[in-house]
């Protein structure tokens, strides 16, 4: 008999990348609508506003982390397509 691990099961393979509509990631918006870094909102300012924002304020902190950033910054994932690794084709 196969004991599976319950509870523990954050393997969670999102195989959405052939369609490219509004299917719950937004991957039309380039830029998260909350600073990682502080508590500024950048709802509809724009994209530029938000980076320059990071730029000046949180030097040397990328605008947009990817998975490993959120532990070294101790920041929290905003649900961004940029936030996961892009998983290409390949399904095993
Ligand atoms: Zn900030």
């Amino acid at each position: 008999m196969l004991s599976e691990n319950i509870g523990i099961n954050h393997a969670q393979n999102q195989n959405s990348d052939g369609s490219d509509g509004s299917d719950g990631i937004l991957h039309n918006i380039n830029y998260p609508p909350k600073c990682y870094y502080c508590d500024e909102y950048f709802d509809s300012v724009g994209q530029e506003v938000y980076e320059n924002h990071v730029i000046t304020k949180h030097r040397s902190k990328p605008c947009y982390p990817a998975e490993a950033d959120f532990e070294f910054y101790n920041i929290k994932p905003q649900g961004m397509h940029w936030e996961k690794p892009k998983v290409q084709g390949g399904s095993s």
